[in-house]
């Protein structure tokens, strides 16, 4: 059902790219899904087919070899994240600082900076939240010091995803403490640069593939040219950032929800109780019915979004459509996983299966790139302010 509905909207172009990803989803990428999270180690084999498929690029403009589309680049995070929530993360771990780079960087940084996110040669990590506190971004308290020749930061971060493997971190820090989102600037931090250290990692309950580490600060020297914009500006760069890449991490729960629902679907239709399938009762399938109607409204409104950051929307007008976006698919997700689960019975509880690793990665969609409160609250500022 879901194939014909996905046609929906969805050029060619598109549904090329969703079956090539949908088969090598199944082909290359399940076998290794439940390994990974249990493991809780970096999917380096995924990495290296993900660069493969030349996918790093693909949300950007040909120039660096993408196909300029938020749209595309949500069909192929829907079909990984069915399979599998981590190799999934790789590709939009790398996207978000790729798009702050494009948006916010002088052409010295991006020249610097994209043609290796690109192909996959350096990866990347964002660094915003604070110990005190991930929501309240106007409130980070990691101090940046005008030197001269550039900057001194100090203070911590936590919870930065993929910054144990980055070869450069885009950190959010006050250069005028005095303000509140009029102080923060963003900064390019290299690996090697002196007084800077990443953590251990978190021991996660879901997204345990990619690593999420604290970073420390300690008279860190950075020069002015790897300020991303201007001084001052650096909120905006972020939440436009956020902006942009919301719709994908919407599109992750439609994967994730479907991804469920089919796991669901299979295990009723073998499952016997009372001389038949459980497929078969109608109570059972009235719950298949919801989490797929639920899935599909995720899907179509993550589309909407994508297509419209593709033709140009932004800013304050973006912000809401977006939120909409990923909330309403993230919940979806979290819903859908969690009635997929209830239909495994003491199956899903056992940890051999499936199906409780997207209960535990749906929770974490729930919480990143702006908690599904924050979320609300830009819904809800959008339609009283306008
Ligand atoms: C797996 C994972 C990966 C992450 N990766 C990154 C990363 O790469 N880079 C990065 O910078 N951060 C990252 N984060 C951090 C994430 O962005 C924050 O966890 C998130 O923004 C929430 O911040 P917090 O956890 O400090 O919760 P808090 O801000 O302390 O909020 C606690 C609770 O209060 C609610 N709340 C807060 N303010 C309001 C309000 N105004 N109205 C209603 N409710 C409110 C929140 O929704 C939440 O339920 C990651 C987190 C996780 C779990």
């Amino acid at each position: 059902m879901s194939d014909a509905i996905n046609s929906f909207d969805l050029s060619e172009e598109h549904r090329l790219l969703q079956d090539t990803i949908r088969r090598f989803s199944r082909e290359v990428v399940a076998p290794r899904a439940q390994e990974i999270d249990a493991a809780a180690q970096y999917p380096q084999d995924m990495f290296d087919e993900l660069q493969r498929l030349q996918l790093f690029a693909l949300p950007f403009p040909e120039i660096y070899g993408g196909s300029d589309s938020i749209l595309a680049s949500c069909v192929a995070v829907e079909e990984l994240g069915r399979i599998c929530y981590n190799t999934a993360y790789l590709l939009i771990v790398q996207w978000v600082p790729f798009g702050a780079i494009l948006a916010g960087g002088n052409q010295q940084q991006k020249d610097k900076f994209l043609p290796g996110l690109a192909s996959g040669e350096l990866r990347s990590a964002i660094a915003v939240t604070e110990a005190s506190g991930g929501s309240d971004v106007a409130g980070i308290t990691t101090r940046a010091e005008a030197v001269d020749g550039g900057y001194v930061l100090n203070g911590a971060k936590i919870f930065s995803t993929n910054s144990a493997i980055a070869d450069f971190v885009i950190v959010a820090a006050k250069t005028d403490p005095s303000k509140r989102h009029g102080g923060i600037s963003v900064f390019i931090v290299e690996k090697n640069s002196e007084g800077f250290t990443v953590g251990p990692s978190e021991n996660k309950i879901g997204s345990r593939g990619v690593p999420s580490s604290p970073l420390y600060f300690d008279d860190c020297f950075v020069p002015e040219e790897l300020m991303l914009g201007a001084e001052g500006k650096g909120f905006q760069l972020i939440m436009e950032a956020f902006n942009k890449s919301r719709p994908i991490i919407g599109a992750r729960g439609v994967g994730l929800a479907q991804g469920a629902l089919d796991l669901a679907r299979d295990y009723v239709a073998q499952r016997q109780a009372f001389g038949q399938a459980v497929g078969d009762f109608q109570g059972v399938r009235w719950m298949l019915a919801d989490m797929a109607m639920q899935t599909e409204a995720a899907r179509l409104l993550v589309y909407k979004a994508a297509a419209a950051v593709d033709d140009g929307l932004s800013g304050k007008a973006l912000a809401p459509v977006a939120a909409m976006a990923k909330c309403y698919a993230t919940d979806t997700a979290m819903k859908v996983a969690t009635d997929a689960f209830q239909l495994f019975g003491s199956a899903g509880v056992s940890t051999g299966n499936r199906i409780e690793q997207y209960f535990r990665d749906a929770k974490v969609l729930q919480i990143i790139e702006g908690t599904n409160q924050i979320q609300r609250n830009i819904i809800g500022k959008h339609l009283m302010e306008r």
